[in-house]
């Protein structure tokens, strides 16, 4: 049977990842419930279906799926049109979203239920690694599907780790964001200290890229502008990776260690920072935006 992929949830990241599949030759059809983005497939000369029943035929050999979160990814799959119930059996199932493990957990059981192979596959990246196909993927499930799914992964991605069972692929990445939020936040700190201590910015960047102060934040990321180029600190903070999203995967990392009964205390304080600070308006901005809210008043608050 000819390769026929569906994807479902063509937004930021799907737009780009349903392109490269089609830029390496495979066949692509796409669906989405926002009509701008139908718009924006459209231009981009997706192959469009204009809706899931359409979509879902027993032609179609590999779903994926980019949807925002966990209760999309759950009426996709098990809801009354779920496609759970449509895809045929040798059907392989995606789910490329970020959600949270049980609800990844959830929607795999009930496909092995229906002997079909499922893996959670959530990315990180960003919209550049999207675009540039450079994305990391956190893959869970059997190794059997994770090995089904790999010719498909490496167009979209660089990096692809199989972390266990499926929902690992989800605890890597939430474990992965909750360390980047904090990181954030302390790179943020430690740059505004240093400015209000009349050191000169660039130099101590300099250090901390070279010292035991580094992280992904300082060395690829920095919060603030002037350090490297093509960051969002160099561009009013447009995303990138949106403060809303980082607030998302805070709470998503709060919940889990809550049932694990793991302690997070700076994991605790990220999400709180991140909360404040979406809901006085910011969730759209870059997540390095947080600079603007530690280390004191150097900043001209709210961000224009
Ligand atoms: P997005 O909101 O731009 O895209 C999601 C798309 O899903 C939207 O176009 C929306 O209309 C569509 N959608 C929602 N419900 C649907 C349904 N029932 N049927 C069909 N389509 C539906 O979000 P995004 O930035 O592309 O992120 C998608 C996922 O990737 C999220 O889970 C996010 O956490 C994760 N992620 C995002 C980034 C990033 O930088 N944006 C990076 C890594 C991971």
């Amino acid at each position: 049977m000819s390769e026929l992929v569906a994807f479902i949830g063509v937004g930021n990241m799907g737009n780009p990842m349903a392109l490269n599949l089609v830029k390496e030759g495979k066949k692509v059809k796409v669906f989405d419930v926002s009509k701008n983005m139908i718009q924006k497939a459209k231009e981009k000369k997706l192959d469009v279906v204009e809706n899931l029943d359409d979509l879902i035929t027993n032609e179609v050999t590999t779903v994926i799926t980019m949807l925002p979160e966990g209760k999309n990814s759950k009426e996709v799959y098990l809801g009354e049109k779920g496609i759970i119930n449509k895809v045929s059996k040798n059907c392989l199932l995606i789910d490329c979203s970020t959600i949270d493990i049980q609800t990844s957990i959830e929607i795999g059981k009930k496909a092995k239920e229906k002997g079909i192979k499922m893996i959670d596959a959530p990315v990180s990246g960003g919209v550049m690694g999207a675009q540039k196909a450079t994305l990391n993927i956190m893959v869970g499930g059997t190794k059997e599907a994770f090995e089904l799914a790999l010719p498909l992964l490496k167009i979209m991605g660089k990096n692809i780790f199989h972390a266990g069972e499926i929902g690992s692929g989800n605890g890597a990445k939430i474990c992965n964001n909750m360390s980047l939020g904090i990181t954030m936040i302390a790179a943020s700190e430690s740059l505004m200290l240093a400015k209000r201590l009349n050191i000169d910015i660039k130099k101590v960047h300099e250090i901390m890229k070279n010292a035991s102060g580094n992280s992904w934040p300082i060395s690829v990321y920095p919060p603030l502008p002037g350090l490297i180029d093509g960051t969002p600190s160099n561009n009013n903070y447009r995303p990138g990776f949106s403060a809303g999203m980082m607030n998302k995967d805070l709470k998503l990392a709060n919940e889990c260690a809550k049932q694990v009964k793991a302690s997070t205390p700076l994991g605790s304080m990220a999400l709180e920072i991140y909360n404040k600070f979406c809901e006085e308006g910011n969730d759209t901005k870059d997540f390095s935006a947080i600079s603007k809210v530690v280390g004191g008043d150097a900043w001209n608050y709210p961000i224009d």
